[in-house]
Order: structure tokens, then sequence, then C-alpha cells
């Protein structure tokens, strides 16, 4: 443990609530506590054991002020490695402010930023990645972010970006010591097993980058786009999900000429939707405009709803967007449209170009579970699921950058080039992975991951 003073700051927030708490950690902790905590049973905490627990009443130059618990850990079993108290008074704004003020007075300094967590991974507690899950944690808005961030703080993500750290780190030493001793009869590393590594290690950390960008989409509200021909029901369909009249429905083809956004929530899943103008050739010039608008968006969507109008045949322009579904290798759902009027084609003429079809009437409210079950889950986290989580921007540099590398170094395996040309990359990949964990990173790296802490953490 390295000795760096004693520090407190409020851990709860500054809001009327039931319990609020101050925390304390360094060698004097102890010390500093009793001068401003009298328990009911005598015993100073200083003489306490590490994991339990005093009840008594936190004092101002001998006057209670309020009822307190405090918590007793001894170093190294705490959360900072150090000696630490916790003192748990009721919440609110002023009592935590002034029990923080006492223990001030009494000795401690107040923390910064994350000052606690920083100590956490000075004290070998922790390591970097699992310091920002705890900021992640802290911020998590969804389920997936709790469990992303979870998955990170209990040591998993870091467990298999070590494991492919010492993959990458046995590659490299076999490949060392057969090219430095050429005469000694060591086995010859064979490309295959490089390429093994190498690709195995490529799937992880491509895997981590996908999950990570997928829920940053979703946080974000999936980026979605409603296309189809002019008169299908586009949107109708908007303003069904959007349960309003924000885009225009008339029997005129090419009245949305513009692109209609909504931010909408469906079974639990944020979707941002962009209704646009009808795909089809031959409009006039504004309308070509809007034409062109929904291509862009159709070019750019993370997913496509794509919309038909049952009751009119299949032309050019709704095989056009089949095929462009089929091989755009994004999600799409068709929504096969007016089930209320007789049909001109069947749901099977779409072929295999989505991944989901759907029949339903846009004009009717109750087709709206049926399309939301349709949507659900359609746009997944792909096979990124079991990868590891990754829970901030820092970590994604590090992932992806130790990617490039790993590739480079599949690169460098496929031209020929010599085993110190493949070694070179590899040992890129591994500093990368090795900064994710945050081995051998600056001061100004660490300063900035805690920065974004609160106080008290
Ligand atoms: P868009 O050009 O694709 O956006 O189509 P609109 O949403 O403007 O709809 C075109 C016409 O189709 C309007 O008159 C709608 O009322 C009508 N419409 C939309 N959905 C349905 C439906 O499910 N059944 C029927 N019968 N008409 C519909």
């Amino acid at each position: 443990m390295i000795e760096r003073g004693t520090i407190a700051a409020v851990s709860t927030a500054r809001a009327p609530a039931a319990i609020g708490a101050v925390r304390v950690s360094g060698e004097d902790a102890f010390e500093i506590c009793d001068k401003v905590f009298a328990p009911v049973s005598g015993e100073r905490l200083c003489q306490r054991r590490g994991y339990t627990a005093a009840f008594g009443h936190v004092v101002d130059d001998g006057t209670p002020l309020d009822e307190c618990v405090a918590l007793v850990y001894r170093a190294p079993l705490s959360y900072t490695g150090e000696n630490v108290v916790e003192l748990f008074v009721h919440g609110g704004v002023a009592v935590a402010d002034k029990v923080f003020t006492l223990v001030c007075r009494a000795g401690a300094s107040p923390a910064e930023a994350g000052e606690f967590t920083r100590r956490a991974v000075l004290n070998g507690k922790r390591d970097l990645a699992q310091a920002e899950a705890a900021a992640s944690l802290i911020a998590a808005g969804s389920d997936a972010a709790i469990r992303g961030a979870a998955e990170t703080l209990t040591g998993r993500t870091g467990n298999s970006v070590a494991a492919e750290l010492e993959r990458l780190t046995d590659l490299n030493a076999a490949l060392a010591v057969w090219a430095d001793y050429p005469d000694e009869d060591l086995p010859e590393v064979k490309d295959e097993h490089i390429r093994d590594v190498l690709t195995g290690t490529a799937e992880t950390l491509g895997g981590a980058l996908r999950r990570f960008d997928d829920r940053a989409a979703t946080a974000r509200g999936i980026d979605t786009v409603i296309v189809g021909k002019p008169n299908v029901g586009k949107s109708t369909l908007m303003n069904l999900l959007a349960g309003s009249d924000r885009s225009i429905v008339t029997s005129v083809p090419g009245t949305t000429r513009d692109v209609v956004t909504e931010t909408v929530v469906l079974g639990g899943t944020m979707y941002r939707l962009s209704d646009t103008a009808g795909l089809r050739e031959g409009a006039d010039e504004v309308e070509r405009a809007g034409v062109e608008l929904a291509r862009k968006r159709l070019d750019s969507a993370s997913l496509i709803i794509a919309v038909f109008d049952r009751a009119r045949a299949l032309v050019k322009e709704d095989t056009d967007i089949c095929y462009y579904c089929r091989d755009c290798g994004r999600p799409s759902l068709a929504v096969v449209n007016k089930t209320d009027l007789p049909p001109a084609f069947n749901k099977e003429d779409l072929g295999t170009c989505f991944d989901r079809v759907v029949e339903i009437s846009a004009n009717d409210p109750d087709s709206l579970d049926k399309f939301i079950s349709a949507l659900d889950g359609l746009y997944r986290t792909s096979d990124a699921d079991n990868a590891p989580a990754i829970v901030s921007e820092r970590q994604r540099e590090c992932i992806s950058k130790a990617l490039g590398a790993v590739n480079e170094a599949l690169d460098a395996l496929d031209t020929g080039l010599t085993p110190d040309a493949v070694s070179v990359c590899v040992d890129d990949a591994i500093a990368e992975l090795g900064y994710f964990l945050g081995r051998n990173v600056s001061e100004a790296v660490v300063d900035s991951v805690f920065r974004n802490f609160c106080v008290g953490k």
C-alpha cells in the first residue's frame, strides 16, 4: 500500500434522502473518525476489527449531532485497499456536509473526483478497466448498460482481455525464441498456428467492438429508416408508431418530400425513425430532391423498414428495395401493408430478402402490437452478446488499435513477410491490450479517466 494521506468525501447525493454517507480513507481514517464519532459501546474505531459496524453519534465538540452507524474496513481489505470508515447519518444536504466538515477539521483532506477509486487502482485492488466500469455503472440507464458495466466490474472483461494478451505474448515469445536461436533444435512456429492465434484474438476483439457500438447505437436510439414507393403507407405507419400526425398522410403520391424524424420507444427499445419520400423515378424536381435524401438515409440507417402496398402488384421500385435489403448486410423488416384490402401479391413473393416480414394494416391501431413483436430484437447485438464488454471510449480505442495491429500481423503473415514483421505488430497489440487494463498508462490517461468521476467514488 502506498501512503497518500487520509481523504474524505460525502459519497451520497446531496438531496433529501433517508441516508447520507461520508467516506474516509487513509492510514489515519480510524483516528480521525474517533474524534467525531462516539460509539454507544465505548469501543473506539481504531480498536475494532475490520468488517464490523458500530452504532453511536456524530459529535461536534462533544455535542451529539446525529445518530450514526460507522462501518470499519481494515487495509488491505477495503475498496481502496487502505483503512476506511464509512459514516452513515441521516440524508439530505446539511447533515452529511456537516459530518464531512468535522472529519476534515479532524485531519482528513477533501477527496478529489474519483480519488477513492484511483487509490483502489494504485493499490492494485482493481484495474483501470474496472475503475471505468464503476463510473459506467453509476451512469447506467438501461439493463444492458448495467450488465456490461457489471461484467467489467467483476473482472470478466479484464480476464478475457488478459487471456488474449497472454496468447499474443506466448506467440511472440515462441517467435522470438525460434528466430533468435535458429541453430537450436526448436520446433518451427507454423504459419497455421500463428494464423489461428491471431484470428481467434481478432474475433474476440471485433466482437467486443461490435457489442460496444451496438449498445451505443441502442442508447442513442436505433437509427431506423422507413422506405417504400409512394403511397404504400409509410407516413401512416410512422404516425401509428409515433402516436401523432407528424407525417402528412394523403392519397396523393409524393407528399413526404423531406425526411421526417421522430424518436419512439417500442417494446422497451428506442428507435430514431425517419419517414422518407417515396422512392420512385420520374418525379418533379422538388420530389427528386426528397428521393435523393431518402436514398442517403437508406444508405446510412442501421435498421430498414421497407413498406409494401399489398393491394397493388409489385413493381420495379418494390423489387429494387428487396434486392437492396438482401444485399446491404443490415437488418431489415418488410411491412406488407393494407391487409384490409384484397391482396395483389403474397408475402412469399418478397422471397428471402428480409430478415422478417409482417403483414399489417397501418391505419388500424390494433396493428401496433403485431408490428412491435416483428420489430422486437431485429436490431440485435448480433453475435456479440458474449464478447467482452467495453465501457468507455478509452477502452474502445485500445481494443480498436489492438485489433488493427492484429490485422496487420495477419496481413504480414499472408504477404509472406518475416516473423519479425509479424512480431512487431503483435507487440503493438500487446501494448494496447495492456493499456486497456491500465498497465503502463501515463498519468495523463489516468487523470482523464478519473476526471469524469463523481467526488466520493
Ligand atoms: P406514403 O406515401 O407511403 O407515406 O403513404 P401514406 O401513409 O401517405 O398513405 C397513402 C394512402 O394509403 C393514404 O390514403 C392512407 O390513408 C392509405 N393507407 C395507409 N395504410 C393503409 C391501410 O392499412 N389500409 C388502407 N386501406 N389504406 C391505408
